[in-house]
């Protein structure tokens, strides 16, 4: 089902979207909108031409090599279901679109033991380590513990119901993906010249030494690093600015970290408040740590409704007439 999904401005100055046909362009713009919430969607010639050029003739052929260009860094294209569907995976897709409600996929995701998936997922998150906000080493060839190869973290751990979807999936070290204890450990697939697919799933099976359960055990006493510098990147990002890692900074994140609030938290916070106040000349100074992290704010700005008002798409008026129709519907509803 087709969604309304919002474009940045910089999608326009990006030079690596400006390598891309104009066509191609447009079937990624297209493939936005036929995206489910994690950025699935059927990754097949007659599919897409249906759908995005409806009113053009357009040759197979040409769709094919639209396709083929957005294959390089743009989409990641993968079989999957007992049909062996063709889907693609829009790499970026939670980077560019605040979901409000994610809906969950009804498609197959990629599988995590693919090891080019894994691979799509660390540039991604352009290899950095999302607990400690250090580069990861890829291809490194040293023994597992103390590695700083990559790993991938499940953010809500499958053993309390989190799922391999990418938008579940970060790049962590393997040590520090250890330390945060069996629980997390235990859904991990780590990626290490010495260490197979076929090892780390045997090793999240439990079928390892005792000396590395020894190891798990004592590390997972210590209490998690917070990623200040993965964090102000994930907020420069967001909000386009350059803000330093100072020590204000840490003090908020380290105020709101022992709340409970994580990385995806911050994030959220960052991009909807960008969304909120990025247009508006009086508010947008306001998109500062010092604002936004805030003890008194900061659940409120992370549970805030964004409309489609703020999106830009309709205007104020529209989007209070919307609002009263709502509210009539719920009454209706409930009557
Ligand atoms: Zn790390």
């Amino acid at each position: 089902m087709a969604r309304i999904r919002t474009i940045k401005p910089e999608f326009w100055e990006s030079e690596t979207i400006g390598t891309l046909s104009f066509g191609a362009r447009l079937l990624f713009l297209a493939c936005l909108n036929m995206a489910d919430d994690e950025g699935l969607l059927r990754w097949n010639p007659s599919y897409l031409q249906s759908n995005a050029f409806v009113y053009d003739e357009v040759e197979h052929s040409q769709i094919l090599e639209w396709m083929g260009e957005l294959e390089n860094g743009f989409v990641f294209p993968y079989q999957a279901g007992k049909t062996n569907q063709k889907l693609a995976w829009i790499i970026n897709f939670r980077n560019h679109q605040v979901i409000n409600r994610p809906q969950p996929s009804k498609l197959p995701g990629p599988s995590i033991q693919n090891s080019k998936f894994r691979d799509a997922i660390y540039e991604r998150d352009k290899n950095i380590c999302h607990l400690c906000g250090n580069e990861v080493v890829r291809h490194e060839r040293t023994n597992i513990s103390g590695s700083k190869a990559p790993s991938i973290d499940h953010i809500k751990p499958l053993s309390k119901g989190g799922s391999d979807y990418p938008s579940n999936l970060k790049t962590a070290h393997i040590s520090c993906n250890k330390s945060r204890g069996n629980d997390d450990m235990n859904d991990s697939v780590s990626d290490s010249v010495n260490e197979s697919v076929n090892d780390s799933v045997a090793e999240r099976k439990g079928k390892e030494g005792k000396g590395k359960e020894e190891e798990i055990k004592t590390l997972s006493g210590k209490p998690d690093p917070i990623p200040y510098q993965a964090i102000l990147d994930d907020m420069n990002a967001t909000l386009n600015r350059q803000f330093h890692l100072t020590g204000d900074f840490k003090k908020l994140v380290k105020a709101r970290w022992s709340e409970g609030f994580r990385e995806p938290d911050f994030h959220t916070v960052c991009e909807k408040m960008q969304i909120k106040w990025g247009r508006d000349p009086t508010m947008a100074p306001y998109l500062r740590p010092a604002t936004l992290f805030q003890a008194s704010k900061f659940d409120g700005y992370l549970n805030t409704e964004i409309t489609l008002s703020d999106k830009g798409v309709v205007s104020t008026t529209t989007q209070r007439n919307m609002d009263v129709f709502e509210r009539f519907a719920r009454e209706v509803e409930n009557a």
